[in-house]
């Protein structure tokens, strides 16, 4: 029996991780769920699946949360960083399911693995803001990182049975987003509800969002460079529209093994929650005859500037990559609310990026200040940008 604990609960990761625990209940039990506010879908969680700890994002939020759990609830309800700290690095817990939302996973992620826990990791933006602290500490402490992004997922799936020293270049694969074959000349006009249409995956906002401006390809980028231990020259994407190859390694004898299966996040997951082992999920394969083609085209960063600039971040390696994901977690963030446009959002975080003197080999208080320092920075350029969109306005009016 394998005893998790899920950061992030009732997100869309965390929803699919509890879906398998459902299936196999005699492989897999909770020890805790974490959630930053959906105390609602929390609370059924708690009853359904009986972890020893919950943990929300404020004392209100906990004391709601007991209310409506009731009296005959034992669960622990904690709330706040010292909660999340603590569901992650606590005894009953083997493995921590990191799903937590954007840089909020970090700080708990190095605690579980302080703690000795193995990680199926999901939140690919504690490899990107910190990608060195995290993956040292994880071999100090002798814990496995097991991927549930699926790209990365797939990865791993390509190298197993292979000499490492014989791999020649990992070939990421995304699906280009929802605007893929728009002209640049329509980006101006993207709404929130185009770029909250993915194709193929269904995923929170913020992902999603990510996938539109391919800013998610970017830091998948920087999460391979970080999972596998190569150069940022040895990753390429690739974009492969019809998301059934979940990506490809190739080796030095130009042999290329791609890992396939239909777009859905419970493969992926599976395979972090049991590998070695596979378990019989039966999902349907691809169908390959109605498909028909596979299709292949390089990334246009004219038109996605996101992942040309984390390409750069890559590259530029220590803290910039933290400045990239602040400022992008910001600039999606003022997309989401409508005070900036789509193709303002690489803007703002070009921005930040220009205003950021690099830290090498950053402490995680490094790390942690140059996220909050660029989060400042980038809503200062977003502040600024609106005075300018407020300006245009009342000249039209006048
Ligand atoms: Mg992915």
């Amino acid at each position: 029996m394998k005893r998790l604990s899920i950061l992030g609960s009732t997100g869309s990761i965390g929803r699919n991780v509890l879906a398998i625990v459902e299936r196999f209940p005699d492989r897999f039990a909770v020890s805790s769920l974490t959630a930053k506010g959906s105390i609602d879908l929390l609370a059924r969680q708690i009853e359904q699946f009986h972890p020893e700890i919950a943990v929300v994002h404020t004392e209100d939020l906990a004391r709601d949360l007991a209310q409506k759990l009731g009296s005959h609830s034992d669960v622990s309800i904690l709330w706040g960083d010292d909660g999340y700290r603590r569901a992650a690095s606590h005894e009953s817990a083997d493995t921590v399911v990191a799903a937590m939302v954007g840089a909020a996973g970090l700080v708990p992620t190095l605690a579980a693995i302080s703690a000795g826990k193995d990680i199926a990791l999901a939140n690919k933006e504690t490899l990107v803001m910190a990608g060195e602290l995290v993956m040292n500490a994880a071999a100090r402490a002798g814990v496995n990182i097991l991927p549930i992004d699926s790209e990365h997922s797939a990865i791993f799936q390509c190298l197993q049975g292979n000499r490492r020293q014989d791999l020649d270049r990992i070939l990421l694969t995304g699906s280009g987003g929802p605007f893929r074959t728009w002209p640049k000349a329509r980006f101006d006009t993207i709404t929130v509800e185009d770029a909250l249409k993915h194709p193929n995956w269904q995923m929170g906002k913020k992902i999603t969002i990510d996938s539109s401006t391919l800013m998610n390809k970017g830091l998948e980028v920087i999460e391979a460079k970080w999972l596998f231990d190569v150069p940022t020259t040895m990753i390429q994407v690739l974009i492969h529209p019809q998301s059934i190859v979940h990506s490809m390694v190739s080796y030095k004898d130009g042999s290329v093994i791609a890992q396939m299966g239909i777009p859905d996040m419970k493969g992926a997951i599976a395979y972090a929650l049991s590998f070695p082992e596979r378990l019989p999920l039966n999902q349907p394969l691809p169908d390959f005859i109605g498909i028909g083609q596979l299709g292949f085209e390089a990334p246009d960063t004219a038109k996605f500037p996101c992942l040309a600039l984390a390409f750069d971040a890559c590259q530029t390696g220590y803290t910039m990559p933290a400045v990239l994901n602040a400022a992008n977690e910001v600039a999606v963030d003022a997309f989401l609310n409508g005070r900036i446009s789509h193709v303002q959002i690489p803007q703002v975080i070009r921005q930040a990026m220009g205003m950021h003197t690099v830290i090498e080999h950053p402490t995680l208080s490094h790390i942690l200040e140059a996220d909050r320092t660029a989060r400042k920075q980038a809503a200062e350029v977003i502040g600024a940008l609106g005075t300018g969109k407020r300006r245009e306005r009342m000249n039209f009016d006048n």
